[in-house]
């Protein structure tokens, strides 16, 4: 399969092959168009397998149709929950690639830095959050984010925030996002609290697995 087999926008298509991307990998083949049919999808992969790309360009090609090209809005349309701030760099690096021609405005926020250029920028609107879970509520209890139009909500690397103990700060978190939301969790270790998480809080999903 090609990337354009994937009837993604002509700005997604651009971005994807200056990366010199040219074949999906396969959770990304996979992935995308359940995705992009607006399904709940639970994908067990590992890092390395693309899987970044398999929910960033998905969500880049529907919000784009969504919010790209009215006016900007402040309402945040994706959330992307995830354990480290490592982590949360690097997927907001892929946002910014994948969508750099659209207009979309994502920002990242995590723990042990100051707040305030975070706050700057939530105060300006953005369409895509990339946070951990503590200072996502840290900034939430504040009245700094507001998760009611919401659109997306992806829980990266579900196993290891239960590793790492956020498990409750995850529930609470899924819990201030409205139940029409499109939910993609991924793991790369399915235990039964992460199943049960799934069973609890994702609607009809389709399984991907690599
Ligand atoms: P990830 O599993 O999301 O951490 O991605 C692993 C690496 O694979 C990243 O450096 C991506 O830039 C790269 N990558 C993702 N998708 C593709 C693709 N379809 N073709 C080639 N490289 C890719």
């Amino acid at each position: 399969m090609l990337f354009e087999d994937l009837s993604l926008s002509k700005s997604i298509q651009r971005a994807v092959f200056e990366e010199g991307y040219t074949n999906p990998t396969p959770i990304q083949e996979q992935a995308i168009p359940v995705i992009l049919a607006g399904q709940d999808l639970i994908g067990c992969a590992q890092t390395g397998t693309g899987k970044t790309a398999a929910f960033a360009i998905p969500i880049i090609h529907n919000l784009h149709r969504i919010v790209g090209s009215s006016k900007k809005e402040k309402l945040i349309r994706t959330l992307v929950v995830t354990p480290t701030r490592e982590l949360a760099i690097q997927i907001g690096e892929s946002f910014d690639t994948y969508g750099k021609y659209t207009n979309l405005r994502q920002l990242t926020v995590f723990g042990g830095v100051s707040q305030i250029p975070q706050v700057d920028q939530l105060k300006k609107g953005v369409d895509i959050l990339i946070a951990t879970p503590g200072r996502l509520l840290d900034l939430h209890k504040q009245g700094f984010i507001d998760l009611n139009h919401l659109h997306h909500l992806v829980l990266d690397e579900a196993d290891q925030m239960l590793d790492m103990g956020f498990i409750n700060d995850v529930k609470k978190i899924i819990k201030l996002t409205p139940n029409n939301r499109q939910t993609l969790l991924f793991s790369a270790t399915m235990p039964i609290a992460i199943r049960e998480l799934a069973e609890m809080f994702l609607t009809d999903p389709e399984t991907v697995q690599v």
